[in-house]
């Protein structure tokens, strides 16, 4: 069995360690003895996406968020075939934004989006931030569980129909919603940065059985130690919880 991963965008959009969800994917479909193959794809790269399992891009700046969505737009319907043959999509923060219908970012300037989701974003004023630790409530595919992580967008993400999580602690979408990403079975977009995988193991293997099924279906995934990613996490839940 192999897995086969995109990293999209993988120079510009990494921030707060994002790229360490991709070795979370790696180490543990490679404990399972599920090869993983991570390619890249950035700007003006021709690539077929369809051809991978799951699709990741990071979160950004608005800087890079504007370098790049042009080539991201034509990328579209490649983006859009991959989802109807059950690739995964996972996106973080600046990614996530940009499958919604716009950003409109600090300055004002409005970031066309890929359109595939009725959420848009705008941007608080220029400095009024969602900042700080956040701790969330998931309750989906049969699975309720708590999951941390870090978030700092100024981006206020609206109309979102099926949220990822309730918010424990922190903003979310946008400030004092009360609801965090979005996740409609075959992408999951959320403002957790952290990276978000390393402390919250119930998600990366969601992510892993969500990817696995476009190839091999249900896929049974063997238990693994998580003692010390669930201390991780604990330890960060009682901070949050407490403040
Ligand atoms: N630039 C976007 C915002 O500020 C996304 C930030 C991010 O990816 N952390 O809302």
């Amino acid at each position: 069995m192999n897995l086969k991963i995109c990293w999209m965008y993988h120079d510009l959009m990494d921030l707060y360690g994002d790229k360490g969800n991709i070795q979370v994917l790696k180490i543990r479909a490679q404990k399972r003895n599920i090869e993983c193959i991570v390619d890249t794809c950035s700007l003006k790269e021709e690539k077929d996406l369809s051809a991978y399992d799951l699709l990741f891009i990071g979160g950004g700046a608005d800087k890079e968020q504007s370098l790049l969505v042009e080539d991201l737009l034509s990328r579209k319907e490649n983006i859009r075939k991959a989802m109807d043959e059950g690739s995964f999509i996972l996106l973080i923060c600046g990614g996530y934004q940009l499958f919604g219908q716009y950003y409109l970012d600090g300055d004002g300037n409005k970031i066309e989006g890929l359109g595939f989701f009725d959420y848009y974003t705008e941007s608080a004023s220029r400095d009024v931030r969602c900042i700080g630790n956040i701790a969330i409530e998931v309750d989906v595919e049969g699975e309720k569980f708590k999951a941390v992580g870090f978030e700092n967008h100024g981006g206020q993400t609206k109309n979102v129909s099926t949220p990822f999580g309730r918010v424990l602690s922190g903003q979310g979408n946008s400030f004092g919603c009360g609801f965090e990403g979005f996740y409609n079975g075959s992408v999951l977009g959320t403002y957790m940065h952290g990276p978000l995988l390393p402390k919250n193991p119930q998600i990366a293997d969601l992510i892993l059985r969500k990817a696995l099924k476009k190839r091999y279906g249900d896929v049974e995934l063997e238990q693994l130690d998580d003692t010390l990613e669930n201390k991780a996490r604990d330890v960060m839940l009682t901070r949050i919880l407490k403040d």
